[in-house]
């Protein structure tokens, strides 16, 4: 095995389902669109949900997003990757100041009419995790401490004022806002402490 290969049973995946187009959260959800606005789910590790929700409610279109373990990111050590793609190109000057491990990247993507090449946003973070205490609850808590810093840098947005930028800067808002998010029968804190008790 390569050593950057993902380490499945490391990784320990639990998804939630999001509206890409609300962020109303799901959890085992039966259903491929939202059942109070008709947008599409899609899949969000437990882990990134918050963030997730939160650059939706900025005005983002998320597209997708990842969340793995790597024995050797990037040729240091062990730590878990997390990726947030996007469904558009942002100016740089929106991600400006991110939190540390976080930074502005871009992928593409092919068309398949013309062979062009497309640029897309995404958000990546990087956090490396300790040697010697490698198991799930350190690892949880260093994914822990990055990912909220990163709703806390996300919390100091304005929604309205990032949705108004967004627009000027010709890019296509993500969803409409919701003002009274009432989730699926649990909130999105209820599901996470659900589960967080899982094995
Ligand atoms: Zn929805």
């Amino acid at each position: 095995m390569l050593n950057d290969e993902i380490e499945v049973e490391k990784t320990n995946l639990k998804m939630l389902e999001l509206c890409q187009e609300c962020g109303r959260v799901y959890y085992k959800a039966l259903i491929f669109t939202c059942s109070h606005c008709g947008g599409k789910l899609i899949e969000a590790d437990y882990r990134i949900a918050e963030v997730v929700i939160k650059l939706i409610d900025l005005g983002f279109k998320v597209s997708w997003s990842y969340l793995g373990y790597h024995n050797n990111l990037n040729e240091q050590g062990p730590g878990t990757q997390i990726c947030i793609y996007f469904d558009d190109k942002y100016p740089a000057s929106v991600f400006g100041d991110l939190p540390p491990e976080w930074y502005l990247s871009e992928y593409y993507i092919q068309e398949e009419e013309n062979g062009q090449e497309i640029g897309f946003s995404a958000l990546v973070c990087e956090c490396y995790h300790d040697d010697n205490v490698l198991d799930d609850k350190n690892m949880n808590f260093d994914i822990k401490v990055t990912t909220s810093n990163m709703v806390t840098w996300l919390n100091d947005k304005d929604p309205e004022g990032n949705r108004a930028f967004l627009i000027l800067s010709g890019c296509r808002l993500g969803g409409n806002r919701v003002f009274e998010r009432n989730d699926e029968v649990m909130s999105l804190k209820e599901i996470l402490d659900l589960v967080s008790k899982e094995v």
